[in-house]
C-alpha cells in the first residue's frame, strides 16, 4: 500500500467510525449496556479460538490468557452495570435562586457528562485481551457512548483482527451501528488516525518514548485532544526494618514471584526492592528457586530487555545476586541485581529505570531515613509499596515519614501486598504523575476510567422539553442526581 493509499484508508475508517459515533452517542444507557453484554458473551463463546491465536502470537501461556480473557469480559460487564446505575453521568442540578449570596441571582444550571466523540485506542503488547482491542480503554469508551478506532499492537495483529470480527458480529446482531469499532494496523496509520480531526481523544499503553511521541502529536494538532498515555513505572517496594527481619524468606519468594510473573512484562512489576543491609533477604534470594524461563512477548521486547539489563549491570557498584547462564538468552532466566542506596542516590536517573522483563534490583540501606531521600528522587509511579510490621513502632514511624512523599509520586499505594495484581473494581486507581502516565488526574483501570471519555456540559435556563431526560426534575430514569 502506498502512503497516500494508507492515508485514504485511514480517512475511510475514521469517517465510518465517526458516523457510528453519532448514532451510538444517542442511544440510552440500557441499550448500550445490552450491546456491551452481547459483546462480552460473544468473546467468551469464542474464547478457545481467540486464546489459540493469542498463544501463537504472544508466547503467553494458555492459563494466563484464559484468566486475561475472563478479566476482559468481566470488565465489559462491569462497565455495562456502571452506565446502568447512572452515577457516571455526574448529574448536578442547581435550581434558580434569586437570593444567591454572590450578589447576583443564580440561574437554573443542569450539568452532566456527555460522550467526548470518537476515541483512538493504542493497544498494549503485554495484555493481548485486557488492554487491547476489547480491553479496558475500549470498554470504557464504548460504555461512555463513543465509537472506537483501535490501533492494533504489532505483536498480535491476527488476534486483533479476530477479536474485532467477534465484536463486529455481536454488535451487529445486537443492533449497534456498523463501524462501532474498527481496527487499524501500522505506526504511520496510527499517527494518521491520531491527527484526524474526527478523533476526539486517544489512549495508549506502552513505552515512554512511544507514548511521549504520540502525546506530542496529539497536543500539536490544530485541535489538541486529550491523550491518556500509560507509559512506564519502576514501582518501588520498601521493606521496613522489622518486616525485613521478621520475614526474609517470604520477601525473597514474594519478590521473585512478583518480578517473574508474566515474565516480568507487567507495568506494575516492583523493579526496585529496598531492604536493610543487615537483613538476610539477599541471602534468601540467592538460594530461592526461580521459575523456568519462558519466551518474552516478541523479539522487540526481548532485545530491549537484554539491552536495558546490560546497561544497568554495567553500572559501577551494581552486582548480580542471582542469574543463570541464560540470563541474557532467549528465553531469559530471571536476574536479580544488587546495589546500595548511596549508589542509587548518586545516579538516580540511571538506576531508577524500568527493566521490562524478568529482572529486579535489590537496594540495601543502613539508615531508614535515607528512604525518604530516595523517594524524593523518584519520578511519577503507578504504584509504591510499603511492607512493615503493624506492631512495630519503629516501622510505623519510618512508614509515616515515607507515605506523604510516596503519595505525591504514585497513583496506588500498597501496604504489605505486592503490586503486580491489579483488580478491576470501582475504587481502583491505575495511573500516576508523568512518566507513569500523561494524565495524572485519571485512571486506566476501574470503573472511573470512563471519565476519560466524557466531557461536561451545563444547560443554563432550558425548558424541560429540550433537556436530556437525565436532567429532568421528575428524573424518569431514576439516576443519581445532586440537586441544590
Ligand atoms: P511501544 O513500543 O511504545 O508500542 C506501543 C504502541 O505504540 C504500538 O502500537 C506501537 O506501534 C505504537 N508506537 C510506538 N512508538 C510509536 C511512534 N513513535 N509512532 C507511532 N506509533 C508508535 O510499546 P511496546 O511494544 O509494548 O514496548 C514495550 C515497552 O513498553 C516495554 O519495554 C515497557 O517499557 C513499555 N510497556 C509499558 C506498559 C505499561 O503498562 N506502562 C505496558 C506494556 C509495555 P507498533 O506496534 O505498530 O510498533
Amino acid at each position: 500500500m502506498t502512503e497516500s493509499q494508507a492515508v485514504a484508508s485511514i480517512e475511510d475508517t475514521v469517517v465510518k467510525v465517526a458516523g457510528a459515533a453519532t448514532v451510538w452517542a444517542a442511544t440510552s444507557e440500557a441499550e448500550r449496556a445490552r450491546v456491551i453484554r452481547a459483546i462480552a458473551d460473544a468473546l467468551d463463546a469464542a474464547g478457545d479460538s481467540l486464546i489459540r491465536i493469542a498463544q501463537e502470537e504472544t508466547n503467553l501461556p494458555t492459563p494466563r490468557l484464559q484468566g486475561e480473557l475472563k478479566r476482559t469480559t468481566f470488565q465489559l460487564r462491569i462497565f455495562a452495570e456502571t452506565i446502568e446505575k447512572g452515577e457516571y453521568l455526574g448529574v448536578i442540578i442547581d435550581h434558580a435562586d434569586p437570593e444567591w449570596p454572590m450578589g447576583a441571582p443564580r440561574p437554573d444550571l443542569r450539568r452532566m457528562l456527555v460522550p467526548i466523540g470518537p476515541v483512538l485506542v493504542f493497544s498494549a503488547s503485554n495484555f493481548p485481551f485486557a488492554f487491547s482491542v476489547a480491553g479496558g480503554d475500549t470498554a470504557a469508551a464504548l460504555a461512555a457512548g463513543n465509537a472506537v478506532v483501535v490501533k492494533a499492537h504489532s505483536g498480535h495483529p491476527k488476534l486483533s483482527d479476530a477479536t474485532a470480527a467477534v465484536i463486529a458480529d455481536a454488535a451487529a446482531r445486537a443492533g449497534a451501528p456498523e463501524g462501532l469499532l474498527e481496527v487499524i494496523h501500522g505506526q504511520q496509520e496510527g499517527v494518521d488516525a491520531l491527527k484526524h480531526p474526527a478523533i476526539k481523544a486517544a489512549s495508549f499503553t506502552g513505552s515512554i518514548p512511544g507514548g511521549r511521541a504520540l502525546f506530542d502529536i496529539a497536543n500539536a494538532r490544530p485541535e489538541p485532544i486529550p491523550f491518556y498515555g500509560e507509559l512506564g513505572s519502576v514501582n518501588p517496594a520498601f521493606f521496613m526494618p522489622a518486616a525485613a527481619t521478621a520475614r526474609p524468606g517470604e520477601i525473597a519468594d514474594g519478590y521473585l514471584g512478583s518480578i517473574t510473573g508474566s515474565q516480568g512484562q507487567l507495568c506494575t512489576k516492583p523493579g526496585l526492592l529496598f531492604v536493610p543491609e543487615d537483613s538476610t533477604v539477599v541471602e534468601s534470594l540467592r538460594v530461592a528457586t526461580s521459575p523456568s524461563p519462558a519466551p518474552l512477548l516478541n523479539e522487540r521486547i526481548q532485545e530491549s530487555y537484554v539491552r536495558e539489563l546490560q546497561r544497568i549491570q554495567a553500572v559501577e557498584g551494581v552486582d548480580t545476586i542471582k542469574s543463570g547462564d541464560n540470563s541474557l538468552a532467549d528465553p531469559p532466566e530471571a536476574t536479580v541485581l544488587f546495589t546500595s542506596i548511596d549508589q542509587v542516590l548518586a545516579d538516580p536517573e540511571t538506576l531508577i529505570a524500568e527493566i521490562f522483563g524478568p529482572a529486579g534490583v535489590v537496594v540495601t540501606y543502613s539508615d531508614p531515613a535515607s528512604l525518604t531521600e530516595v523517594a524524593k528522587a523518584l519520578d511519577g509511579q503507578l504504584t509504591s509499596t510499603i511492607f512493615a510490621e503493624a506492631e512495630s513502632d519503629s516501622d510505623l514511624e519510618v512508614a509515616r515519614d515515607l507515605l506523604p512523599i510516596l503519595r505525591e509520586k504514585a497513583g496506588r499505594l500498597l501496604w504489605n501486598q505486592w503490586p503486580t495484581g491489579l483488580s478491576v473494581t470501582y475504587a481502583q486507581q491505575h495511573g500516576g504523575p508523568y512518566p507513569a502516565t500523561t494524565a495524572p488526574t485519571t485512571t486506566a483501570v476501574g470503573t472511573t476510567s470512563i471519565a476519560r471519555f466524557l466531557r461536561p456540559v451545563v444547560f443554563q435556563n432550558f425548558p424541560e422539553a429540550l433537556l436530556p431526560a437525565q436532567l429532568h426534575d421528575s428524573n424518569p430514569l431514576g439516576i443519581p442526581q445532586q440537586v441544590n
